[in-house]
């Protein structure tokens, strides 16, 4: 089936030349078992990692569903509606939707917390063909009349898991109940984790079910890591395996996850300290410092992103080809979805993860989740056998403390102004604190948002 070709899918001439130009000549697996599905108008519900071509998968029947009837959209209305849980991946799902919908006439829109209604609530008064939206956001402009979801054809919810995670099953149940009953419906999600099977059961009727991914496999092609150090070297290591990267002359990108903002913005600083062309991203800067930094880091203005899991969750960028878990996650999926962002459209990718003695009983997650034991690089100079020995005895180690999430931290809710740091061409640009200051935003309507 994964041997077909776009054209043996019947979809309409204006995405064929789009995708032509884009350079896809084959689908994807999860593209080639999707699409049939998605044209005959059933509901899905697939299992997929990020990088597998998810986007693609659901986007295209969807515009071909557009480009093949002609009805337009009611003033306020929507036809088609799709839920991200982040600002960014919102932007990059909007964004693939213009690229394969190219040469096809119809409107996107994009709903997100963190900026001004006023825009948004414009280009719903027209009615749109494609809403992307992030489920805050749209309960707020859908309570103060907006938006009217009651003729909605279908309903994508993408990276449902996650959406889970960051405690949105109530919006998302309160967004479904004012779609029409008759629809079509599909949900994306990287893991099949007990939830999403109910939430499937709850908003599905009969789905076909495509796997692509076994519950918490991780990226094929990534080459995963484990070393085992002491607390305070973790620093000096990632500064030696980034200076030693870099004098090789690679120009790939490097992305640094850690644990806290805090954790995030301090070490981004001092990569720039030690030479290096790094900045942040995290939930206490602002959207548009977000997007700024993603630009210039896609586009290779930066070398080291570094960054808390939520606000990494989108980023799409193709030449990434290391990640390095500084802090593991509390959430041993937040793993799986870390190393997807390498290893993306086909190519391979590293990952390397840091673990302290603290942090056994977070590897352990991990691999229990993944099913297999991540391999030991076992750095002489930083390598520290006790903590290996600790993780391979069967002994139990010290629980990771309950109660914050991954990417959030606790001591981090103040307003900071912006630093200002350089950039590689020893410009000042924007960097650190700033924006909503928490990591979680209040909604107009005095909820809590957890769009970070
Ligand atoms: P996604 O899983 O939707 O985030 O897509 C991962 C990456 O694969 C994106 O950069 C897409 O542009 C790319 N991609 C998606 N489908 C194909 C395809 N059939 N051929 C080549 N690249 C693709």
């Amino acid at each position: 089936m994964n041997e077909r070709k776009f054209e043996q899918l019947e979809l309409s001439a204006p995405i064929q030349r789009a995708l032509s130009e884009r350079g896809y000549t084959k689908p994807s697996p999860i593209q080639a078992k999707a699409i049939p599905l998605l044209l005959k108008g059933g509901d899905l519900l697939a299992c997929a990692q990020t990088g597998t071509g998810k986007t693609a998968a659901f986007a295209l029947p969807l515009l071909h569903n557009i480009a093949s009837c002609g009805r337009k959209p009611f003033r306020r209305g929507v036809r088609h509606l799709v839920l991200t849980p982040t600002r960014e991946l919102a932007g990059q799902v909007a964004d693939s939707f213009k690229i394969y919908g190219k040469y096809i006439k119809f409107s996107t829109g994009l709903v997100y917390g963190g900026v001004s209604e006023k825009p948004q609530i414009k280009q719903l008064f027209q009615g749109l063909d494609v809403l992307v939206a992030c489920p805050g956001r749209l309960i707020d402009l859908m309570d103060q009349g907006h938006v009217d979801l009651s003729q909605v054809e279908t309903f994508i919810l993408d990276e449902a898991d996650r959406m889970l995670d960051m405690g949105f099953i109530r919006d998302i149940r309160k967004i479904e109940s004012k779609l029409p009953k008759k629809r079509q419906t599909l949900l994306f999600s990287a893991t099949m984790a007990t939830e999403i099977t109910k939430l499937g059961q709850a908003m599905l009727y009969k789905p076909d079910e495509v796997r692509i991914a076994p519950q918490g496999s991780t990226a094929e092609k990534v080459d995963q890591q484990v070393l085992f150090l002491g607390k305070n070297a973790k620093q000096k290591l990632i500064l030696d395996m980034l200076h030693r990267r870099f004098d090789d002359n690679q120009e790939e990108l490097s992305l640094i996850f850690t644990r806290t903002k805090h954790g995030a913005k301090n070490l981004a600083k001092k990569f720039i300290q030690e030479g290096l062309s790094a900045d942040s991203i995290h939930g206490n800067k602002s959207q548009s410092a977000r997007e700024k930094t993603l630009d210039r880091y896609r586009q290779g203005e930066i070398d080291i992103l570094v960054a808390t899991d939520v606000a990494a969750r989108g980023i799409d960028v193709k030449n990434i080809t290391l990640v390095v878990n500084y802090d593991l996650p509390m959430e041993p999926d937040a793993y799986v979805h870390r190393i997807g962002r390498t290893a993306r459209a086909g190519k391979s990718g590293q990952a390397i993860s840091f673990c302290t003695e603290e942090e056994v009983a977070l590897l352990r997650q991990v691999e229990r989740l993944i099913k297999k034991p991540i391999p030991v690089k076992r750095d002489h100079d930083y390598h520290l056998q006790e903590v290996e020995d600790l993780h391979t005895s069967k002994r139990p180690v010290k629980k990771p403390a309950q109660g914050r999430r991954s990417g959030a931290s606790a001591g981090s809710r103040s307003r900071g102004r912006p630093n200002r740091t350089a950039n590689k061409r020893g410009k000042p640009f924007r960097s650190g604190a700033g924006g909503n200051g928490g990591s979680s935003e209040r909604t107009s309507s005095g909820r809590r948002n957890y769009q970070r």
